[in-house]
């Protein structure tokens, strides 16, 4: 409880004033200022903007003057909003409707900031959204430990807003780099045909049932169909750095996928004594 109010009373927020945050553009004009068409046109831009689909950023933090000042910045920068509470509404919520990024903080009611990064990058609908955390003073380990997680990046309380939505801005533009880098292409070997964008895997045009885990495991060997994927490498790709999955993990799913795959199991090659190898 003491720990928990000291780190409430050091996470002063320093609230700088961005200047030029209101582009000329968008400022209210007296309405004796322009001429007719040129207010139809600004009424234009401001509908074209209002009308574009703003990226959702879920706010996780129980301190509800942080909240306040995160969510009014970031709905300033054009982003659409939802602040959760606690650790275990955050989970739900998220998994509801997965969001563009989360800001995370450490402690938290219900579940903790880590452990709900555990949970995340554990769950195949969720590993993948964008993580920013908040790290208070005296939490350095547990930043190094997010990271290792798989948080995106984080920032240090107390923070300026402005701070904040720039490194927000900035990991987004970088996740954007991956995802734009056209629709993830349909991959196969032999008969083996994968398509991401459906969610689909065959074989012979059949249909696999595979669970989420296994789709992910044949679509990383037939991307680097050829080559040798050592376990770790699996672990780190298939299951996202998740540390308490143990490397037999990985035998028992390729088993199963082998078995799945059925007249083209033998092309899922064991290598002794480092991993497994899609043959092309
Ligand atoms: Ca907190």
């Amino acid at each position: 409880m003491n720990a928990k109010k000291r780190v409430a009373s050091s996470a002063q927020i320093s609230v700088q004033s961005a200047p030029g945050a209101r582009p000329a553009a968008l400022a209210a004009p007296g309405s004796g200022d322009f001429p007719q068409s040129s207010q139809q046109a600004l009424r234009n831009a401001r509908a074209s903007v209002s009308a574009m689909p703003r990226p959702r950023i879920c706010v996780v933090e129980d301190e509800p003057d942080i909240a306040e000042v995160l969510e009014f910045n970031l709905e300033r920068a054009g982003f659409a909003v939802e602040v959760a509470r606690r650790g275990d509404t955050a989970l739900e919520a998220i998994r509801r409707r997965p969001p563009a990024l989360i800001v995370l903080d450490l402690m938290l009611p219900g579940i903790d900031g880590l452990e709900l990064t555990r949970l995340l990058k554990r769950d195949p609908a969720t590993a993948r959204i964008p993580l920013v955390m908040l790290t208070a003073k005296g939490e350095e380990v547990d930043r190094i430990v997010g990271l290792e997680l798989g948080a995106d990046d984080y920032v240090p309380k107390p923070f300026s807003p402005r701070e904040v939505v720039l490194r927000i801005q900035s990991v987004l533009r970088r996740r954007g780099g991956d995802a734009g880098a056209a629709a993830d292409p349909v991959v196969g070997a032999g008969t083996i045909r994968l398509d991401p964008e459906a969610h689909r895997a065959e074989v012979r045009g059949e249909e696999l049932p595979l669970t989420a885990t296994e789709f992910r495991l044949l679509k990383v060997l037939l991307e680097r169909q050829g080559r040798v994927q050592t376990r770790a490498r699996l672990l780190a790709d298939v299951w996202g750095y998740s540390e308490d999955v143990d490397s037999r993990t990985v035998d028992t799913h390729v088993r199963r996928l082998r078995r799945k795959l059925g007249p083209e199991s033998e092309r899922l090659e064991t290598v002794i004594g480092v991993g497994y190898r899609l043959r092309p």
